[in-house]
């Protein structure tokens, strides 16, 4: 596949610790774009060993979309300190047929071949679901997602479709995921934090700075609708708490 880019790791970006965003294109609200400036400073105290431990920049990969990906992650990293933005844009225009030839270790080994009937039209409908998968072979310590409706909604009204994937996807290959998510974008319900996978939920009830946010408030929500989910607070696990 001549035309075929793959998404590979920069030799400066070897090592990096790693942290996926994935947004609906509607997500393009100024409330939406606080919650992800928010959403930012919790991940980076998620990630945080202690409290005393180095805070080296943090890499956030994004797809590029409209919305989500770019107005809020993208302006989030901007105006938050300690993060490098990294773009990986989904290729529309090219189908791939044939396995193209990797560098072992590479991130897309895993590729998904287009059906035959893709052959002659101009956009590939996979090309979302290819690049979200290659970012997730890049091995993130993190997703944090940003649906603008429910996943039962999502599926009724072909919105927040490629986010919802994406949540799957990263939570079958044992990612630790969050859903940024107010029911009504923040308008009159605060955002929070979502999870609804054991891996997130150890996560944060054994972390230094949020177990006891994790011990007082949970609620449920319609954000996953048919699995059980907890949550706490984005204004609250955003607070870096001094010890
Ligand atoms: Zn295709």
């Amino acid at each position: 596949m001549p035309d075929y880019r793959s998404y590979s790791i920069p030799s400066e970006h070897i090592g990096r610790t790693r942290v996926l965003t994935s947004g609906c294109r509607h997500a393009t609200t100024s409330a939406q774009a606080e919650a992800g400036i928010l959403a930012l400073n919790a991940a980076r105290i998620l990630l945080t060993p202690s409290p005393a431990a180095d805070r080296p920049p943090l890499l956030l990969d994004h797809g590029g979309a409209g919305g989500a990906d770019t107005a809020v992650w993208q302006a989030a990293a901007d105006r938050t300190p300690g993060w490098e933005a990294v773009c990986h844009p989904a290729q529309w225009s090219t189908h791939v047929f044939e396995l193209p030839d990797f560098a072992p270790g590479s991130p897309e080994q895993t590729v998904n071949l287009c059906p035959a009937r893709h052959r002659g039209l101009d956009k590939c409908a996979m090309a979302g679901h290819r690049r979200n998968a290659a970012m997730i072979a890049l091995g993130p310590r993190l997703l944090l997602a940003m649906p603008t409706v429910s996943k039962t909604r999502a599926k009724k009204i072909g919105r927040s479709r490629g986010t919802w994937g994406c949540v799957d996807a990263a939570v079958r290959a044992g990612i630790p995921t969050l859903i940024v998510w107010s029911p009504d974008g923040g308008v009159n319900t605060a955002f929070r934090l979502f999870w609804s996978d054991e891996k997130t939920d150890q996560m944060i009830a054994e972390h230094w700075a949020l177990r006891h946010l994790y011990g007082i408030e949970q609620s449920e929500s319609a954000a996953t609708a048919a699995e059980p989910s907890r949550s706490i607070s984005l204004a609250e696990a955003a607070v870096d708490v001094p010890f």
